[in-house]
């Protein structure tokens, strides 16, 4: 199958059944979501959800963030991986957007990038989510799936994963797109066993074609050596065979 059909598969089903995917994270504004992102860095958006309700009651606003403490943060964040450093980044970009962008989250991923603890991903997340842009952050989920499907060729960055999407995905479902990815790859397409019995993409799927193709080959390799072997078993015996008819024919 051609790369752009399994591109136009792909968004026609999630579009027909998935049209309106959310992110997993728990927010009310658009600094909450920015948080919380911050936070899910390798972690999972179940455990941030435990921690950001009384994070957020104690930091409300970018100011309260910037007149904190990493060690204060520390105190309610220290449930989540590298809770030591997400306590500086958060202070950080507190200090940042008072001081620097008004209290305001900015638009555009090279903003967004320029405060502590916004990587790339995180950019991409806000951009998309807050801001409706064709913006696609590649996670561990978006990375996985988009190669298995076979949306990706030769992809071994996420720069570069994010850019074949982006160049072909229709720009009106990016966004959402990033999160057809992300949930998939959480629920159906796990990382270590994907659950092709029950996936709803594998007659576009490469590595279920590519694995049902092996398959087939295999056993249809097992079938012809077996067929071999009995075939050459079936000689030696009719040989034996002549053979003691010849001795009992010369000895009578
Ligand atoms: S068919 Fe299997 S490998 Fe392909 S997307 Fe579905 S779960 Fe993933």
């Amino acid at each position: 199958m051609l790369k752009a059909d399994r591109y136009k598969h792909f968004v026609e089903y999630f579009s027909k059944n998935q049209p309106n995917p959310v992110t997993e994270l728990h927010y009310d504004n658009p600094f909450q979501l920015l948080v919380a992102v911050i936070l899910s860095a390798q972690c999972t958006d179940k455990r941030i959800n435990q921690v950001t309700p009384a994070l957020f009651k104690r930091f409300p606003t970018p100011e309260d963030l910037a007149a904190s403490t990493p060690e204060e943060v520390f105190t309610y964040i220290r449930s989540v991986s590298y809770p030591n450093n997400k306590a500086k980044h958060l202070v950080g970009m507190g200090k940042m957007l008072v001081d620097v962008f008004n209290s305001e989250i900015p638009s555009g991923v090279d903003n967004l990038q320029k405060m502590p603890g916004v990587g790339r991903k995180t950019a991409n997340v806000i951009a998309s989510v807050i801001f409706e842009e064709p913006a696609m952050a590649v996670d561990t989920h978006v990375f996985r799936v988009s190669n298995r499907i076979g949306l990706t060729n030769n992809a071994t960055t996420p720069l570069a994963v994010e850019k074949q999407l982006i160049k072909n995905i229709p720009k009106e479902h990016i966004a959402v797109a990033h999160h057809w990815l992300i949930l998939h790859g959480r629920y159906i397409c796990v990382a270590r066993s994907p659950k092709c019995e029950i996936c709803p993409l594998t007659w576009f799927c490469r590595y279920y074609e590519r694995n049902n193709t092996e398959t087939a080959l295999l056993k249809a390799e097992a079938a012809k050596v077996k067929k071999v072997k009995e075939a050459k078993k079936k000689a030696t015996l009719n040989k034996i065979s002549k053979e003691l008819k010849k001795r009992s024919v010369e000895k009578g």
